[in-house]
């Protein structure tokens, strides 16, 4: 039997009375097709209609009232379309001046007397509301505002708010009333979620705030649930269909090599490659997120996999964002790796044709083991004999597209994203779902902390005090600067100015300078230099950011920092304390916003990655801590992926329990929902089977 619900989500939404096929087309552009699109068009906010005394009215606030007209009205024209209506009000016991904005249509509405509903912003001390709703209330018209809460819902051209009002009122009454519920009576009381009918009414016109709170929340979890079902069968297909590269690892020479590293592994990193080698063996590809904090020791654990790859006769891809990064991972894998007999080599930008072209046949021939570059190295006219391991590094798009771009090319090796952004673990477990996500908590042991603090502009001198008594004991400094030749519209400082400043200020020590205008090799140079301690200081814009790593640099002066996220503050603090001394961080700024202040808070209190993750989502919301929509999260009608990472876990948590006993499958109580999942095509693959 099709139950009432499934017919909402296919009957179109011209069924719905007063939607012609024209209107039917604009919905459309609102993603709004079935009359259950219709109904889940929340609107965006809603606007207050209620009449409100005089007592509750406030300066520069918007009010709604009811007055009668005193005066004439008057319209004014000053350019092009440019205009404004004015008339006189009372509204006991005041009296007022109205003011319609580029509306010259309301002069002859205004004629004579009437009694209006009025909505705008006060302006106390001119007596003046400057009106953004009105509607005539006096006998013969009929308000269908005045004293209301109305929704607003998002328009395009050619819709109005009064149209859609009043057709999603025929669609609550008509069809929001027998929605069929889906999830069992025993469910609902358990999660406290509204009834399905109950929870569109909460939607559109909720009693209270409550109410509207309790009906977004139930649809929250309709959404959550419905993704997790979806990464469930499609995790559930992917180890079915066992296409990736089942590797036999030398589990012994991979102990071996272990027992050669330049120091011993903390059980963290331990307990990851034990993972990591289970999933190469494993017939099924691996996507598995690393996430540990700067300095947590990430690359090692990659060097071991790829290792491992290797005594499988499989080669390794190595993906870093920057051609700086690219190197310095070349370096630490051939450290790592070229003593146990593994060829590895580089490939970015700069590589000269020759090199290139000797190098691809290499990679070919299987004459190279481990590939490391930046992301054109999955691409164009390489070609590897045999890939098996892929490493994605500091890679805040989380990999998705290389994911995509791997399987274009039919290769289905074993992926590795390493991030040094932790987030928490709901939200990685919202985001990356049908990822397995293994995390790094402590660091090396013998790491020193990181003293972190905050100075004004006006304390610069007194931090570069202190910190020469670290260069005269050997130590070396980086000194952070926001941008490098600024716009005009910024005043900030630049790198070339800085470096010259602390040059004079340092005057016994060499300070180098590392922007993005010099040519690689100028940036190459500069970094061996300081990696050698030929440079003292080294001034420097973001580009040391991510994964740079000179443990003898210990200090850390970070200029206008308040011009920085809160995780970038994070990954550039990280370049200090990856050694066995003392390190401090230098945060100079004078922050105007609130927000900067906080971030500035944040960074002194405390040095965890993952709290500070934290923090950052919180002051910046999910949108933007991911970037764009090409981050590869997807996007929810309902669910705010920051505020309901609870809703999303207990989702998961649902869906794992109903697929694994396989109640969903058997139990009459899951009838609808199975027939729900079914028509989103989430069960089509168990269903072949
Ligand atoms: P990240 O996780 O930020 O990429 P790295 O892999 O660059 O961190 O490691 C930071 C530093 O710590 C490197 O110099 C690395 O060689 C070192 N390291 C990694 N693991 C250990 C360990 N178990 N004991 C001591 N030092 C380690
Ligand atoms: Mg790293």
């Amino acid at each position: 039997m099709i139950s009432n619900k499934l017919v909402i989500e296919k009957l179109p939404v011209s069924k719905v009375t007063g939607v012609t096929s024209q209107k039917a087309a604009l919905l459309q552009e609102l993603g709004v097709q079935t009359v259950l699109d219709l109904l889940w068009l929340a609107p965006s906010r809603f606007e207050d209609f209620r009449i409100q005394p005089w007592t509750e009215v406030r300066d520069g606030e918007k009010v709604t009232l009811n007055a009668n007209i005193q005066g004439v009205p008057v319209l004014s024209r000053y350019g092009g379309k440019r205009s404004r209506v004015m008339a006189r009000f009372f509204s006991d016991p005041i009296s007022f001046q109205a003011v319609w904005f580029n509306q010259p249509f309301m002069q002859p509405l205004l004629q004579g007397s009437g009694e209006w509903m009025l909505t705008g912003k006060w302006d106390a001390r001119l007596r003046q509301l400057t009106v953004s709703a009105c509607e005539r209330m006096d006998a013969g018209h009929t308000s269908v505002r005045a004293g209301t809460v109305q929704p607003v819902y998002p328009l395009v051209a050619g819709l109005t708010q009064g149209w859609v009002r009043k057709v999603m009122q025929i669609a609550l009454e008509k069809f929001a009333t027998h929605a069929v519920e889906w999830i069992p009576e025993e469910w609902l009381a358990r999660l406290g979620l509204l009834g399905i009918s109950d929870a569109f009414v909460g939607l559109h016109q909720p009693r209270d705030h409550a109410h509207g709170q309790a009906a977004r929340k139930r649809f929250a979890y309709e959404e959550c649930f419905m993704f997790q079902s979806r990464l469930f069968a499609s995790k559930q297909a992917n180890k079915k269909t066992g296409e990736g590269i089942a590797m036999s690892i030398d589990r012994e020479a991979v102990r071996h090599m272990v027992l050669e590293l330049p120091f011993k592994l903390t059980t963290g990193q331990k307990y990851v490659i034990k993972d990591i080698l289970e999933d190469l063996e494993a017939p099924s590809i691996m996507q598995r997120l690393l996430q540990g904090d700067v300095g947590s020791g990430k690359t090692v654990v990659a060097a071991v996999a790829a290792y491992a790859a290797f005594t499988a006769d499989a080669q390794s891809a190595f993906m870093v964002p920057t051609e700086l990064l690219a190197e310095q991972q070349a370096r630490a894998m051939k450290k790592f790796l070229q003593p146990h007999g593994v060829e590895v080599a580089l490939l970015t930008g700069s590589t000269t044709e020759r090199n290139r072209r000797e190098l691809l046949a290499g990679l070919q021939l299987g004459l190279i083991h481990v590939l490391i570059g930046t992301h054109a190295l999955i691409q164009d006219d390489v070609h590897f004999r045999k890939l098996g391991f892929v490493v994605i590094d500091e890679q805040h798009r989380f990999g998705v597209q290389q994911r995509a771009t791997l399987r274009e090319k039919g290769l289905a090796p074993d992926v590795l994203t390493m991030t040094a952004t932790p987030i928490p673990r709901t939200l990685a477990i919202t985001i990356w779902g049908d990822l397995d996500v293994s995390t790094l908590r402590e660091k090396p042991a013998g790491r020193q902390p990181i003293e972190t603090f905050w100075l004004r502009h006006d304390q610069l001198m007194s931090a570069i005090q202190r910190v020469k008594e670290s260069l005269s004991e050997g130590r070396q400094l980086y000194v952070i600067c926001p941008l490098i030749e600024e716009s005009e519209m910024l005043d900030v400082q630049n790198a070339v100015d800085t470096q010259i400043q602390f040059q004079q200020a340092l005057s016994s020590y060499v300070v180098g300078l590392l922007h993005g205008r010099l040519t690689n090799a100028e940036k190459e140079g500069v970094m061996r230099q300081f990696v050698d301690g030929t440079i003292h200081a080294l001034v420097s814009t973001t580009v040391v950011e991510v994964g740079v790593d000179v443990p003898n640099a210990t200090e850390m002066i970070i200029l206008d920092s308040d011009r920085f996220g809160l995780s970038q503050l994070h990954q550039l603090r990280g370049r200090v304390g990856r050694g066995i001394h003392r390190s401090r961080c230098w945060l100079i700024a004078d922050p105007k916003s609130e927000n900067g202040k906080q971030r500035m808070q944040a960074m002194t209190d405390t040095e965890d990655g993952f709290e500070i993750a934290r923090r950052d989502l919180e002051l910046r919301g999910p949108g933007d801590y991911f970037g764009t929509k090409q981050s590869g999260i997807p996007t929810f009608r309902f669910v705010d992926v920051l505020l309901d990472a609870g809703i999303m876990e207990q989702a998961r948590d649902d869906v794992a329990d109903l697929w694994r006993d396989g109640k969903i499958w058997t139990d009459p109580q899951f009838s609808e929902l199975r027939g729900r999942m079914n028509a989103l095509q989430i069960v089509e693959q168990r269903m072949k089977d």
